[in-house]
């Protein structure tokens, strides 16, 4: 129905604009930043729960095990596509959440808003044209296709991918890294690779320089032991066309990964890889020892090597620190041993099933039996001479 009101009777419905952002708008905002986060960089959670574009757009992307180089190419530019249509998406969903912003009347919509709409079409438009550009002639502009060219002698991309497919059927390849394809490192018998959001980086195993530059540990929760090393290892191609790219993977896989390669990794000083479960204990021993307030050694006090390795000078004192009255005791020993023969000592008076509780449980001093806590234990600090 439509009545005809005559005009500045007051009974016209005037739409007025609003160019605020009123609570709703930013409950919104913030709502779509966290999705759209989620699904560029998904977390674990997403991952498990198949939340990702290439489990979304799977059936366009075809079998990564069939063709490997194929469906890469298909992923890094579907992934591009769907990224950049985010801020178009977010202008639409506005659109409809809050008319009165009028932004399904461009022409009477704010400038902020008009210059944004522009920017998230021409954003899309050149990515499209991009991608299109990459896919034309069967794939020959693909940024992939350019990098298998300079790993062919007959500059023949085609023969390379296919090498590369062959290899990744076969059971016996290295792989880790998360779930999701697009964040993987891959060894085959002849090709290095490691796949990432917009990127397959990938050079022959004949022609590189591999060197673990370095280690970083993240510790998982409240379980100290329970910590991740992570290694990086920079993979560098002789063939000046190629990028050098670096692996990151768990140190639990290294030694996976080093019986695939052809080549020995080189180390720089100063990576210890650990592995044990011993050798990440005094890692975290070590670490909380170092937080502790030093004991200042009296000066009439000779300190000698340590007990257990004969090796390092002592640099540990055991003196109570803690307020358990009736588990703990003080020792009277002067220091006779170093943080890591201490540490050793520590993990093997525990509960070997039980490394959760390393930390928390008490253990006797290696001298005089005197029953300490983790809290109890000091380094030395010596009087300036
Ligand atoms: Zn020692
Ligand atoms: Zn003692
Ligand atoms: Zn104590």
């Amino acid at each position: 129905m439509d009545f005809d009101y005559p005009e500045g009777d007051g009974f016209e419905i005037v739409m007025e604009r609003d160019d605020g952002m009123s609570s709703y708008d930013m409950v919104f905002t913030i709502v779509f930043c966290l999705i759209s986060f989620c699904i560029i960089a998904p977390p674990e959670e997403f991952v498990a729960a198949g939340l990702t574009i290439q489990n979304i757009l799977d059936r366009f992307l075809g079998s990564e095990t069939i063709n490997f180089i194929n469906y890469h190419m298909k992923r890094i530019s579907i992934t591009l596509v769907c990224h950049s249509s985010v801020p178009l998406i977010y202008y639409l969903m506005m659109a409809w959440i809050n008319p009165f912003k009028l932004l399904h009347k461009p022409w009477e919509m704010h400038l902020y808003w008009k210059i944004y709409l522009m920017f998230s079409l021409s954003l899309l438009i050149l990515v499209l044209i991009l991608v299109r550009y990459w896919h034309s002639n069967e794939f020959e502009n693909h940024p992939v296709a350019k990098k298998l060219r300079f790993l062919s002698e007959t500059r023949d991309w085609k023969s390379v991918a296919s090498s590369v497919n062959v290899e990744f059927r076969r059971i016996d390849k290295f792989t880790c890294g998360p779930r999701i394809p697009g964040r993987r490192v891959i060894v085959t018998d002849s090709w290095v690779m490691k796949t990432s959001t917009y990127n397959l980086d990938i050079a022959h195993q004949n022609d590189i320089n591999l060197t673990l530059t370095e280690s970083q540990i993240h510790s998982m929760g409240i379980d100290s032991l329970r910590e991740l090393q992570l290694l990086i290892i920079d993979v560098k191609p002789s063939n000046s066309n190629l990028k050098s790219f670096k692996l990151h993977l768990k140190s639990t896989d290294y030694k996976d990964l080093n019986d695939k390669l052809q080549k020995p990794v080189r180390m720089t000083q100063n990576v210890v890889i650990h592995q044990t479960i011993s050798d990440r204990f005094l890692s975290t021993f070590r670490q909380e020892i170092l937080s502790h307030d030093k004991y200042e050694v009296p000066n009439n006090i000779e300190v000698d090597q340590c007990l257990g390795c004969m090796r390092s000078r002592a640099n540990i004192k055991i003196l109570k620190a803690c307020d358990d009255a009736d588990n703990c005791a003080q020792c009277f020993c002067r220091p006779m041993w170093c943080l890591d023969c201490m540490g050793k000592w520590w993990a093997s008076r525990q509960d070997q099933s039980r490394t959760d509780t390393w930390l928390s449980s008490k253990c006797p001093c290696p001298t005089c039996r005197a029953p300490c806590c983790i809290l109890d234990i000091h380094l030395l600090k010596h009087h300036p001479e």
